[in-house]
């Protein structure tokens, strides 16, 4: 039985995301960045108050290239008691690569994480959920680079990323335990509302009922958030259409369903929870 949500923050800067839009314009958007000297650290800082007000802690999936641009950041996470762990080097989409060069990219954003903070990181998550059919070797791929968990399951195929028919329970893939993202299962069908975007566009009511679901089954709830969600006002991409509404929608929501489930449960980072996940997995 778990007794506490693991609480997820994907550490990346506010130009980081995978739309059909901005394939190809990568360079474009570093340049932006560049210019718009936007301010990400406050937003960690933020995230840190924020948990403290309420002894939480959660895991930081660091992206490789944040760490080098913001290392400050990343070890004010740390020394605050929150996991840092890997969110891949670039924010680059994995089942684009080829296995060899996912271990040259893993390898590096291990290195890196691991070189600034003194602990090489024990648990992944794929910038936007980019595994699955298409990347057969990634499980064994975490194993051999010393990977305990892997979180870049999400169970409900979307228009860009996500799986079919993804367990809705953490299992074992050789010797990685694989911790989905929370959705709440109803008629039949499976409702995301606990990450990034749909977390922003669902009712309080219906992470309400979510997080309790997942909880009263046993299950780790979990919730993903980014740095740029905690600030309405940061600056936008040049997007159109469903994919800016997506990126954008309801960001002045974030902070207040983020207090209302600090108040919910306890939350913790999967690291301090990994020894109880692996117990139960016969169990869920
Ligand atoms: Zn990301």
């Amino acid at each position: 039985m778990s007794s506490a949500g693991l609480l997820t923050l994907d550490v990346e800067d506010w130009h980081h995301a995978n739309f059909h839009q901005l394939e190809g314009r990568e360079g474009e958007f570093r340049g932006l960045a560049d210019e718009k000297r936007y301010p990400i650290e406050r937003n960690i800082d933020l995230w840190i108050e924020t948990l403290a007000s309420y002894g939480a802690k959660s895991t930081c999936f660091v992206l490789g290239e944040f760490a080098k641009n913001h290392p400050a950041a990343v070890l004010a996470l740390q020394r605050q008691g929150h996991e840092i762990a890997c969110h891949g080097m670039t924010h680059d989409l994995i089942y684009r690569m080829t296995q060899p060069q996912f271990r040259e990219y893993l390898k590096a954003a291990i290195g890196a994480l691991g070189e600034l903070t003194g602990r090489p990181p024990i648990g992944f998550r794929a910038p936007s959920w980019s595994v699955g059919a298409r990347t057969p070797w990634f499980c064994d791929e975490l194993e051999r680079a010393g990977i305990r968990y892997d979180s870049s399951e999400f169970p409900i195929k979307t228009p860009l990323y996500g799986v079919a028919d993804g367990s809705l329970k953490p299992y074992r893939s050789g010797k990685l335990i694989r911790i989905p993202v929370t959705v709440l299962p109803f008629a039949g069908a499976r409702i995301p509302f606990s990450s990034g975007c749909f977390f922003r566009l669902a009712p309080k009511v219906l992470i309400r009922v979510g997080l309790k679901r997942a909880l009263a089954a046993g299950l780790p709830p979990m919730v993903v958030l980014h740095p740029r969600e905690l600030d309405p006002d940061h600056p936008r991409l040049p997007i159109r259409g469903w994919e800016s509404w997506v990126h954008y929608a309801r960001l002045d929501t974030t902070l207040p369903k983020l207090h209302m489930v600090l108040k919910m449960m306890n939350w913790d980072s999967i690291s301090n929870r990994l020894g109880q996940i692996e117990h139960s997995l016969g169990n869920f």
